[in-house]
């Protein structure tokens, strides 16, 4: 009897891949391979590299081709992508403020939370008042 018996139900770390329980490799007709879900990591990635993963899924699939759709599924694709750069360049200027300045930490906690950079478990920081 095995002591770390996955039932799947109750998987131990967030995060882990289920797909493959954390090896990174599964088992296909070949022989072992990695897991297509996380890529051999054993872990999922962020949120935020998950999103980018779906935005090229779709851009593959819809975003290809010269139709209304296609079209479309670029021009948001794009414009995702740039609200997210910009996001990107807030947080960085955030950081480049003192850190006792209020304003400083609403910057950084909104625009992470927004790119969804990290697992968000504390409050929103106060806000000056
Ligand atoms: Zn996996």
């Amino acid at each position: 009897m095995e002591a770390r018996e996955s039932s799947g139900a109750s998987d131990d770390k967030p995060g882990r891949c289920q797909s493959c329980h954390g090896t990174g490799e599964i088992g296909s007709e070949f022989g072992l391979a990695s897991c297509p879900d996380c890529g051999g990591a054993g872990y999922l990635p962020s949120a935020h590299m998950l999103v980018e993963w779906r935005a090229r899924d779709i851009e593959r699939a819809h975003g290809t081709g010269t139709t209304a759709v296609a079209r479309d599924v670029r021009f948001l694709l794009a414009e995702l992508r740039r609200s997210r750069d910009a996001l990107t360049e807030i947080t960085a200027l955030a950081q480049e403020l003192d850190d006792s300045n209020p304003v400083a930490a609403l910057l950084r906690y909104t625009a992470s939370q927004a790119l969804r950079l990290y697992e968000v478990t504390a409050e929103r920081p106060p806000s000056e008042d």
